[in-house]
């Protein structure tokens, strides 16, 4: 047969192949809608890890008969289970999030009531006067142009410098990336490290934009559960479980929101073990580092293949200057660099120029601290007597506590707000937490205790 003649033929079988795979899609989707619908019925959990292992050993098994590389056959496989996901998502409607939290305390304060916020990720205290003043000072200096897509080199050198010292670290200015806020850094560090069909490794209770980033990038987040029982400590054979060749990052976030965990050395060192044997990367979100009430301990000391994300929001109060950074390797910087030049050229030149005042602030910081650790101390024993159940925070300025008897998490934060005029976090928007509730105590004790007050009614 000539060449000519043998492509047609090919082509024509290709189509039919797709035109397969199409129908057998849709097939599928029709009975992952109807599987939507019975899970949701049967109140069962959207993840189903076994049967998901079970796929990928009969897939990896078909590629082996093929001789063809068994990860791409996992990672159609991620993004069909990621459809199906989706799909059951729609089904499971939230009574209330922390979204709608916010909308709804905001739409009880223009009728005229009074809200009091212990919903809020923001610390009350603002930024430190030398801060407002460095960014007064660049404003009338002209400097409001576009700097690198790094970010000023000064900055650079500073956070390097600093975060070295803190941490125990040696960091080079060229490992640092200059972002806006720590969550553009998470977006940036993730695009950069997951392909298409990839999966990623995340820890629950958890901050919901690390599962958002990752399946917007069309990437599969695998769920290792942490429980109040065991301390909200993984266990890392667990995350080992859920490797697959596909598998390129694992998120940590200590201290954690919504837990106020601190890992231990000893925890993070075998994650890092456990990475390093499968060639991953270890994201670690450090956004609450200064919120440490117990021994200070950073990725940043590791050398291990790693993306640690910082922020200027959390210690110095500066959420609305939008403003924070990445640390990785210098070669890996730079790919991230290029993505973030795409997106939005470079972080504002005043904004940098706060960031670099606000790091010669760090006795400032250490009031701040201090003063959280007291409300720490403060609301721990305020909803000690209450019948709920939570792990003292170790970090962070969250608690997560469990409600007794029946009544779920999203019913209790309606119910304080619409009654109580008091905003919380339902449980259910950090994972499969239906009973617990997050109240954060950044705010000021009068507020603390009289939030504390109407729970005590409620409950
Ligand atoms: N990481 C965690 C765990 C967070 O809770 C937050 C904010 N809520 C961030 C990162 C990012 O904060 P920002 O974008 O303001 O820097």
């Amino acid at each position: 047969m000539d060449d000519s003649k043998r492509l047609k033929e090919i082509r024509e079988q290709i189509a039919e192949k797709t035109r397969i795979i199409a129908e057998a899609f849709c097939q599928r989707t029709l009975l992952a809608s109807e599987m939507a619908s019975l899970k949701a019925k049967l109140n069962l959990p959207i993840d189903d890890y076994h049967v998901e292992k079970n796929l990928a050993k009969q897939i990896r098994e078909i590629c082996t008969k093929y001789g063809l590389d068994p990860t791409k056959g996992i990672r159609l496989l991620n993004l069909l289970i990621s459809e199906s996901i989706a799909l059951q998502k729609s089904v499971y409607k939230p009574l209330i999030t922390s979204t709608t939290v916010f909308e709804e305390s905001r739409r009880l304060e223009e009728q005229g009531s009074k809200v009091i916020h212990l919903e809020v990720g923001e610390p009350d205290f603002g930024p430190p006067q030398r801060v407002i003043d460095a960014m007064i000072k660049a404003l009338k200096e002209g400097r409001t142009h576009y700097t690198s897509k790094y970010g000023l080199p000064e900055l650079r050198r500073a956070l390097a410098e600093k975060m070295s010292e803190r941490w125990g670290a040696s960091i080079k200015p060229n490992e640092v990336l200059i972002t806006v806020g720590g969550r553009a850094a998470l977006a940036l560090a993730l695009s950069a490290t997951l392909k298409l069909g990839d999966s990623a490794i995340i820890i629950e209770p958890a901050w919901p934009a690390y599962k958002r980033c990752v399946e917007s990038l069309g990437c599969r987040a695998r769920v290792v559960q942490t429980t109040l029982e065991n301390r909200w400590e993984p266990d890392v054979n667990e995350i080992e479980e859920l490797i697959d060749g596909i598998t390129k990052v694992i998120i940590l976030n200590s201290p954690n929101n919504p837990t106020g965990k601190v890992l231990d050395r000893g925890t993070v060192e075998s994650i890092i073990e456990v990475a390093a044997k499968h060639n991953i990367t270890i994201l670690s979100d450090e956004a609450y580092a200064e919120f440490s009430y117990k021994d200070r301990y950073s990725l940043l000391a590791e050398d291990c293949d790693k993306i640690v994300i910082g922020t200027f929001s959390k210690a110095w109060g500066m959420t609305g200057f939008r403003l924070g950074y990445l640390i990785t390797s210098a070669e890996r910087c730079a790919a991230i660099a290029d993505l973030a030049g795409e997106l939005y050229t470079c972080v504002p030149e005043p904004i940098q120029l706060a960031g670099l005042a606000a790091l010669e602030c760090f006795d400032e910081v250490n009031t701040y601290v201090a003063e959280m650790k007291k409300r720490r101390d403060l609301i721990i024993s305020l909803l000690k007597p209450l019948p709920i159940e939570f792990r003292e925070p170790e970090g962070a300025f969250y608690i997560f506590f469990k409600l007794r008897g029946e009544m779920r998490g999203e019913e209790f934060v309606e119910q304080m707000l619409e009654k109580q005029r008091v905003a919380l976090t339902p449980g259910s928007s950090f994972g499969n937490y239906p009973q617990f509730v997050r109240l954060s105590f950044c705010r000021p004790e009068e507020e603390l205790r009289e939030g504390v007050a109407r729970m005590r009614e409620m409950l």
